[in-house]
């Protein structure tokens, strides 16, 4: 038995006091990641702060054509909500693409960023781990790393990141909203997540004592052309070896512009400006779009059971492109389960 103390916020202030008054303080959303990691002894807070009561469940537009999303908005809740099923679809198919519906239906918008990797050495307290252990090493290096990432990595650490959401929030360019000791400040998505470096035990640029209140949405849904194909080993209830999210804006054949991001092959998800810079005023042909793939992959690497996912994304990437600019985007099951 590991005792630990639980306290409920009842407002953000108060969950700010009480997250930096102890740093060995977590907050709990939904549970779903920090109950298993609590279980597995990878994580010990002294305090669990409850802050499910708070009022960041809203999902309210904003100026200039935009939407916030409060940090407590349950995943399910998110992907059937009429804005985000009618404008921002690549978003609503990246999260029912994830875990499974009754996890959707409690994990929180804010939980589902700061989810762990689910490296299964970092899940096992006997083997080494510099995310969960710094400077104890990396066993997956030269371990099992079918997961792991090809892009980004570093001597310390070859973990990904592995949420869905995330991946289309990167390529719609979120901005997450957070609250801390010293005030609210805004933090642009592609610098919320960060890569391993030789801190990896760090996976975001959250600084101790903040909370996130929410996640801001451009007003660029790209509702035509778009697409979020996740690869995985089962049809459903998986975690993605490679997922593409592809954003496009089409003047007939012709891309004016495109986007798109990576998941599972990198310690966050992986965009590239030279890459997407390759598609701009070029026919939506799989000649260019093999260009793109190419150039986001130049400096990919494998570590012997992940080199497939090398070539996997590549195909990956074509494919997602090449369904977006087609307008024939990869998951549309949205019957909702009462
Ligand atoms: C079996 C299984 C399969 C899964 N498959 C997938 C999948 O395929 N794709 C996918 O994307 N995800 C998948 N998930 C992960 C799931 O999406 C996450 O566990 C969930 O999104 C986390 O949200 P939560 O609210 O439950 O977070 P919690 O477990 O409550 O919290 C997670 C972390 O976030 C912190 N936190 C939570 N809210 C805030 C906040 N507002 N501000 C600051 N810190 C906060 C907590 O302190 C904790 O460190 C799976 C999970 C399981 C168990
Ligand atoms: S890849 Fe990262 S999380 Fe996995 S064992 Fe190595 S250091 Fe730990």
């Amino acid at each position: 038995m590991i005792p630990f103390q639980y306290a409920r916020a009842n407002d953000i202030a108060e969950a700010v006091r009480l997250v930096a008054g102890d740093p060995k303080a977590k907050f709990i959303a939904g549970g779903t990641n920090l109950i298993d990691l609590m279980k597995m002894d990878v994580e010990r807070p002294a305090m669990v702060i409850d802050i499910t009561r708070l009022p960041l469940k809203q999902v309210e537009g904003i100026p200039g054509g935009g939407l916030r999303i409060g940090a407590l908005v349950r995943n399910t809740d998110l992907a059937y909500h009429p804005l985000i099923e009618t404008r921002y679809p690549v978003l609503a198919s990246a999260i029912m693409a994830g875990a499974s519906q009754q996890l959707r239906n409690m994990a929180s918008t804010g939980g589902n960023l700061l989810q762990r990797t689910r490296c299964a050495y970092f899940y096992d307290t006997a083997m080494p781990c510099n995310k969960r252990e710094p400077g104890s090493g990396c066993s997956a290096i030269n371990g099992q790393n079918r997961i792991h990432a090809i892009l980004g990595t570093s001597d310390a650490c070859i973990a990904t990141h592995p949420s869905d959401m995330c991946v289309a929030l990167a390529m719609l360019e979120a901005k997450v909203h957070v609250t801390g000791p010293s005030g609210d400040r805004m933090i642009a998505f592609a610098d919320f997540h960060r890569l391993p470096g030789d801190t990896p035990q760090r996976d975001s640029n959250l600084n101790p004592g903040e909370i996130i209140t929410a996640v801001e949405l451009p007003a660029k849904g790209f509702v035509s052309n778009y697409t979020y194909l996740k690869i995985r080993d089962r049809l459903s209830y998986a975690f993605a070896l490679v997922s593409v999210a592809v954003g496009l804006e089409l003047d007939g054949d012709t891309i004016r512009e495109g986007r798109f991001a990576l998941g599972g092959v990198a310690h966050k998800p992986w965009r590239d400006a030279e890459a997407e810079g390759t598609l701009s005023g070029q026919p939506a042909t799989t000649a260019t779009f093999a260009r793109a793939a190419d150039v986001v992959l130049r400096g990919a690497k494998g570590y012997g059971h992940n080199t497939f996912k090398i070539a996997l994304a590549h195909r990956c990437i074509v494919r997602a492109l090449t369904q977006a600019a087609r307008g024939t985007p990869q998951s549309q099951s949205f019957k909702k389960i009462l």
